[in-house]
């Protein structure tokens, strides 16, 4: 593996050079006549820059394209087999790594068990050890970057994880202590948000120049695409709906407040709602299901109960549904998405949440908006992460 681009992606120093690039990557196999029309550079300033890509070996030289007459012209692709880019996915349980070639075309993973409880420091170290675990798949690849998607408050722009509430972490210099460590630029954003970008990029956000992406698992959150580009918000906190107020006479949530959308919603939320109606001497396949031993549900057990026609499971997923179904609906009178994308453990919970959701989102939201599930697998977000570096390189205007 070979690395040497400290610091920052200074061979992309030219905005021209990203442009022509992005071109290549989205419409390549294409010729320098075709990249100089569709950019509007000269023809001599696409050669020189095409010249500075093909040492870089981030593009390659093609078979022929069809003539209109004359010399048939050399077309030009992306080289997609000799760098790779690293994308973590810090959850609450497991951190998920991938590498990707530079089509974020998934090589290689590694899921990693967390402890319960760590520090900063054990954390951080847990990272760099599991980072350093992928290096040996890379073999001659060069690695350009980076990417990590951090669940909680992350400041993009310092580098910094400033609150990881489900670790009880805050402030950590994630950025910087990685680029010490590997000597190669490191992204990181928050989690939701990096699984938003994946989707615009590669999965069913492509091409759609609005839309938001919701994630609903131990908590949630939305990442929100506008004109195609990742909306941060002033301070980096734009689209924590989990906190969105749904029912002012609500259970507590983990913030404070009453009644948030991740209070009735989110993984903990069903369990902790089933277990109170076992408690209360409901009758119900999930008690079965854990040997009595509350504790024991999860979301996954409420949804196999659901599916052997439990009335209790199925009760509380539509109602967990429909309450998703309000949040949803408010995202989209305020602001008119084309789509909802839908990521995280409510992916798989099935008919039982997703049906009555829809049901009121048509009944609340002024627009008909398509609602689908990512199509990225679990791997989203690590993919969202290597997308942040892809971005850096491919669209650096955008950042
Ligand atoms: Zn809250």
């Amino acid at each position: 593996m070979t690395t040497g681009m400290v610091g920052s992606f200074q061979f992309m120093k030219s905005l021209n050079k990203s442009l022509i690039l992005n071109e290549i990557r989205t419409e390549g196999p294409i010729s320098r006549a075709e990249i100089a029309k569709k950019t509007n550079l000269t023809p001599p300033t696409v050669t020189n820059l095409v010249n500075e890509l093909l040492e870089s070996k981030l593009v390659l030289e093609s078979d022929l394209g069809t003539s209109t007459g004359g010399r048939k012209p050399i077309m030009l692709c992306l080289n997609s087999s000799t760098f790779r880019v690293i994308g973590v996915d810090v959850g609450v349980d497991n951190l998920k790594l991938v590498s990707t070639n530079i089509n974020a075309e998934v090589m290689d993973t590694l899921l990693v068990k967390m402890p319960n409880s760590l520090s900063a420091e054990t954390f951080m170290n847990l990272l760099i050890k599991s980072i350093h675990g992928m290096f040996a798949e890379l073999k001659n690849d060069t690695l350009l970057g980076i990417g990590v998607g951090m669940h909680g408050l992350v400041d993009p722009q310092k580098g910094v994880a400033q609150y990881a509430p489900n670790l009880n972490l805050r402030n950590i210099p994630i950025r910087e202590r990685l680029e010490e460590e590997f000597q190669i630029p490191v992204e990181i954003e928050n989690d939701v948000r990096a699984m938003a970008l994946g989707e615009s990029w590669f999965g069913n956000g492509q091409g759609i120049d609005n839309f938001i992406c919701i994630n609903v698992g131990m908590g949630v959150g939305a990442g929100i695409i506008l004109n195609h580009k990742l909306f941060t918000g002033s301070s980096f906190t734009a689209g924590e709906i989990g906190h969105t107020t749904i029912d002012v006479e609500g259970p507590k949530c983990s913030c404070g407040n009453y009644g948030c959308l991740q209070a009735l919603v989110a993984g903990p939320a069903i369990t902790a709602r089933a277990q109170k109606e076992i408690r209360l001497g409901r009758k119900s396949l999930i008690e079965e299901f854990v040997h009595r031993d509350l504790g024991q549900i999860t979301g996954e057990i409420v949804h196999q109960a659901a599916l052997k026609g439990d009335q209790l499971a199925i009760e509380v997923l539509g109602d967990a549904g429909r309450y998703l179904g309000i949040g949803i609906a408010n995202m989209i009178n305020t602001l008119n998405p084309a789509r909802i994308i839908l990521g995280g453990g409510v992916s798989k919970a099935g008919e039982f949440l997703l049906a009555p959701m829809k049901e009121m989102v048509k009944k609340r939201a002024l627009n008909s908006t398509p609602i689908s599930t990512t199509n990225l697998g679990e791997y989203g977000t690590a993919i969202g992460a290597v997308t942040l570096v892809l971005k850096k390189i491919f669209l650096p205007e955008y950042s």
